[in-house]
């Protein structure tokens, strides 16, 4: 790491000191940049919990010491997955509005399984022969951010959005982008789509010729601290109950992982370089589109996808967790450096916040006598399946069950002659006897359920009947689909709903909020922070308390 970071930083720092540094005696009304940072799965007690090992003041410890600390942000809709909540972050609406219900939704419409960003009207960039970038934000139904601060500025505002994950830039970045670039994990390059643009910008072409991910697959993961520190804080390094994304025979700290040197591109983002990457090429974003140079506001949207792949193989009480979060740390420290010396101290507004939390490993908390129970993916398919089988009923009235929705074919239904109703009955019956099952709802219903109010509300901001299903299904606290490695989210338990999230900069007040706030009320107190629009679906309000 030493080496490409190096590498990386004199190319920044040449190029920075080749532009004229920013000399702005006081700090002007509206900052010149937004920076938006989603980390992919942090949970809220993360930066608490690690804030003894960070080694820099300039990282998140910038935040919490020099900026403001909501410490109650939730998750205000269902269900808690990756998509959702980047659009929610940006849009300040609930999948009800925004109609991102799912990395993946049942469309009722066209009758098939959807992917959160797919677009077959564009081609990929930056890659030949892949389907990897037809992708773009046509999903998305209401404005973003981004397109607020366009529409304010007559489109003088760049913004740009940054992600391991195609949905963690293209969302972030909105409909009237000036680009979003995403990793392509068989290539090991950046790319993007022909929404954007015809080529990659040169800069970009010519990161990823340099091949950077061999060179850290030729340095290996290293722990960053003493192993006593993680002895002291975490779980064992090795653990029946961890998956093993390296490979079976690979498992627990030094990671060897010199063998994926140009074979495998897809393993670096389950590495903390999958970070080193991202901030790569936001900083080169920010240097060679010249953001938040002049008078017009741009935005950069972040997205850190690698604590996500590295929390669902080791979990929250992991070395590899607590070690990811200490190099991120060391990564924000050379970002906030790369923005006081292009933007300045005071000229530029940052929030961190996550897409989602995750709950603790099912086998760990076992151990502890706590909650926690491994739920098979596919298991409610299976059993709904035979179910309907037994009674006489087509098992294919169901077309599909994806993030705790089954979904109707109505058509079916209608054919058959059996009612909504009976369907209804017949499934929540048999889900309600079932262990892992808190209660099942019936979608259209939602606002009646028999659930404490909060949480109706939330299935209620989760439900689009184009993209939803016609049942919800509940699971009690600490079930985890997957297999019997790992961990995951989706639900709206606090371990997955609730988040970071920290502000820092131009019109930021200093200080600790600790109301209860949503996720949709961070767009709202920028657009408040900035004097624009607040995104066209947003149901937020702004956080009052940080704004200057
Ligand atoms: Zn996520």
């Amino acid at each position: 790491m030493r080496f490409t970071s190096f590498l990386i930083l004199s190319l920044i720092s040449i190029q920075v000191s080749a532009q004229k540094p920013v000399s702005i005696k006081t700090a002007p009304s509206k900052p010149k940049l937004v920076v938006g940072i989603v980390v992919d799965q942090m949970r809220w007690d993360y930066v608490n919990k690690f804030k003894p090992y960070f080694k820099s003041q300039n990282g998140f410890l910038r935040f919490v010491n020099e900026g403001a600390s909501c410490n109650n942000n939730l998750i205000p809709y269902l269900p808690t997955v990756t998509a959702c909540g980047h659009t929610a972050v940006y849009t300040g609406a609930p999948p009800a509005i925004h109609g991102i219900t799912g990395n993946n939704w049942y469309d009722n419409i066209q009758q098939r399984m959807v992917y959160c960003v797919e677009d077959a009207s564009v081609q990929s960039v930056g890659i030949e022969n892949s389907g990897a970038g037809k992708m773009s934000p046509l999903n998305v139904w209401t404005t973003t951010l981004g397109d607020e601060l366009k529409l304010a500025t007559n489109f003088k505002s760049k913004v740009f959005g940054i992600s391991i994950k195609d949905r963690g830039a293209i969302i972030p970045a909105g409909h009237s982008a000036d680009g979003a670039f995403w990793y392509d994990s068989k290539s090991g390059s950046f790319i993007s789509s022909t929404y954007y643009g015809k080529t990659l910008p040169t800069w970009l072409t010519n990161y990823n010729n340099a091949h950077i991910v061999d060179s850290f697959y030729k340095l290996g993961w290293n722990l960053s601290l003493p192993n006593s520190v993680y002895e002291a804080n975490c779980d064992a390094d090795q653990n029946d109950y961890e998956s093993a994304p390296f490979g079976k025979e690979m498992k627990g700290f030094p990671y060897n992982l010199s063998g994926f040197v140009g074979k495998d591109y897809g393993k670096i983002a389950s590495t903390p370089y999958g970070n080193n990457l991202v901030m790569d090429v936001a900083s080169q974003t920010l240097i060679n589109e010249k953001m938040g140079l002049d008078d017009f506001t741009d935005l950069l949207a972040v997205s850190f996808s690698s604590p996500d792949y590295i929390g669902h193989s080791f979990g929250p009480n992991s070395w590899e967790t607590l070690d990811g979060y200490i190099k991120l740390d060391e990564l924000l420290a050379q970002f906030f450096t790369l923005l006081d010396k292009q933007v300045g101290k005071n000229n530029y507004t940052i929030f961190l916040t996550a897409d989602h939390a995750v709950a603790n490993v099912p086998g760990f908390m076992q151990k502890h006598h706590l909650p926690g129970v491994v739920m098979s993916d596919d298991g409610v398919k299976v059993e709904l399946s035979k179910l309907l089988t037994t009674k006489g009923i087509n098992p294919k009235v169901i077309s599909a069950i994806s993030e705790f929705n089954i979904y109707y074919n109505h058509n079916l239904m209608d054919s058959l002659q059996i009612s909504q109703d009976k369907l209804t009955n017949i499934i929540t019956s048999y889900l309600e006897a079932k262990s892992y099952i808190l209660q099942v709802v019936d979608s259209r219903k939602a606002a009646i359920a028999p659930l404490p109010q909060n949480i109706r509300e939330r299935i209620v901001n989760g439900y689009n009947p184009q993209r939803s299903g016609d049942l919800v299904f509940i699971t009690k606290s600490g079930y985890v689909g997957g297999g019997n490695t790992g961990t995951g989210h989706g639900v709206f338990y606090n371990y997955d709903a609730h988040i970071p999230l920290l502000f820092y900069g131009n019109g930021i007040k200093k200080g600790t909020v600790n109301s209860v706030n949503y996720m949709t009320d961070i767009a709202p107190t920028i657009s408040t922070l900035l004097g624009i629009q607040m995104p066209s679906g947003s149901i937020g309000k702004p956080i009052l308390e940080v704004i200057q």
